[in-house]
């Protein structure tokens, strides 16, 4: 036997044997730790890479040449977030991108809309809400006040407002803190287990502070009578796709812009999107004895039998389709502004289909009237069992506005919702300011342009 311990053959054999053993598991555990750490950054890349190149399938998708980028995405997000609409906004990122957390720029835009989301508060006084109302703005006033008919005159006095004076406005009730809602937006139309409808109000949401009111624009038909008075001629689909005003100048030349309501607001919005609420607009009233929106679309009118055309009809849907689009909301005035409290329940029917007949095709199914003079079919009392509004109900409306001067009326029916309206002109302005004081102080929207003095009704 050797002094020292030497390993036989065999046992070397066996050493050798274990140590390769250890060596290989060694490896082993060595290339899954490296094969983990390549497939996390291969996912890594792909989320990367999933990020950037949705921006160009979107752009194939669209067809046009533009680009949706992760800050246009996010611009889009913040304008409904402004306008209230959180959900909507944190909704839109989502939508972008499923991995939007691991872009910085991406969570911090929902983590703002979510904070944002925390400060909103249920506006539910709905009975405080007010309705403000406006014919079609004078553009020249040098032409409305000096148009040869003197009772013409007189009328374009008291019932309208200039283009000036609803900018100011405008301006002092977005101060105030006021934001314009939808009717839609204050109750909405639900039915319940036995199918029966039941208006049910729906809590706005705005920040502690904000007072909702609702817009409206009667006529905005263009009449003939109009022309050449310094008012817009027609509303039209501009260039940036946005509906716009057409004006005729007394030379002849057509231009197009800001001149009348539906423009003036549009880009109003733009600079305050936090003047209106989740993209409500005004309500647009037509009647239908001269066309709607400035094109002569009555095939049964006197006015429009020469400048009647099928084409006047396509290009008053285009336009009628695109102000919906914008959140605009399209209502009868009924087709030969009747009063529909004080006319008999027979004219009001023949009215009332005359309109559906008419105009509804136009303007698609609508379900809000604003009463003509603003002569409502029932008082202060409800309209149940009154047979004007079943016919009226029968043809599918549910809001219903009529004039009122006190601040706010509004009556919530089981299957209705009806509200008065305050008129922001002349004649408001020039007797009663203070009627006007929760929204707008008169002595600085006022009109130098306008005659000093209003003629009384
Ligand atoms: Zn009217």
């Amino acid at each position: 036997m050797p002094a020292y311990h030497e390993l036989t053959p065999a046992q070397k054999a066996r050493r050798r044997r274990k140590k390769r053993k250890e060596t290989l598991k060694v490896l082993g555990a060595l290339a899954l730790a490296l094969l983990i750490v390549i497939l996390g950054i291969v996912f890594a890349i792909r989320g990367i890479i999933h990020l950037f190149t949705r921006d160009r399938h979107k752009a194939q998708q669209t067809t046009s040449a533009e680009v949706v980028t992760i800050d246009d995405v996010i611009a889009e997000a913040d304008r409904l977030a402004e306008g209230y609409d959180c959900d909507a906004a944190i909704e839109k990122i989502k939508s972008y991108s499923e991995n939007y957390q691991y872009n910085n720029k991406l969570n911090d835009a929902v983590e703002r809309y979510e904070a944002k989301k925390e400060t909103l508060v249920p506006f539910t006084d709905i009975d405080s809400i007010t309705h403000i109302f406006f014919h079609t703005l004078i553009v020249d006033c040098s032409l409305a006040f000096n148009v040869e008919d003197k009772n013409q005159a007189a009328g374009y006095n008291q019932y309208m407002t200039t283009v000036s004076e609803f900018k100011k406005m405008m301006e002092q009730m977005y101060e105030r803190g006021y934001v314009l809602v939808d009717l839609h937006q204050i109750a909405s139309i639900q039915t319940d287990e036995n199918g029966n409808e039941k208006m049910v109000p729906t809590p706005i949401m705005l920040p502690e502070g904000k007072k909702p009111f609702v817009m409206s624009q009667d006529d905005v038909c263009y009449y003939y009578y109009m022309d050449g008075a310094g008012f817009a001629t027609k509303i039209v689909i501009g260039e940036d796709g946005m509906p716009t005003c057409e004006y005729k100048n007394p030379d002849g030349t057509v231009v197009t812009g800001d001149y009348d309501l539906v423009p003036i607001l549009e880009h109003f919005i733009d600079e305050h999107p936090d003047f209106s609420y989740r993209g409500a607009r005004a309500a647009l009233a037509f009647t239908g004895y001269d066309g709607v929106l400035g094109y002569r679309t009555s095939p049964s009118s006197d006015s429009c039998t020469n400048d009647y055309s099928e084409e006047e009809v396509e290009k008053a849907k285009a336009v009628a389709e695109r102000l919906k689009e914008c959140g605009w909301t399209l209502a009868s005035h009924s087709w030969g502004h009747q009063r529909y409290g004080a006319i008999e329940y027979e004219k009001m029917v023949e009215d009332a289909d005359k309109w559906e007949k008419e105009v509804e095709p136009i303007i698609g199914e609508c379900d809000t009237i604003i009463y003509a003079n603003g002569n409502d079919i029932a008082g202060v009392e409800d309209y149940d069992g009154n047979p004007k509004y079943e016919y009226l109900k029968g043809l599918g409306f549910r809001y219903f506005c009529n004039v009122d001067s006190s601040r706010y009326w509004v009556q919530l029916g089981g299957d209705y919702l009806r509200q008065g309206r305050r008129n922001f002109d002349g004649y408001r302005m020039y007797y009663n300011p203070e009627m006007l004081e929760d929204c707008i102080d008169v002595s600085e929207v006022w009109d130098k342009e306008r005659p000093a003095e209003v003629p009384p009704i």
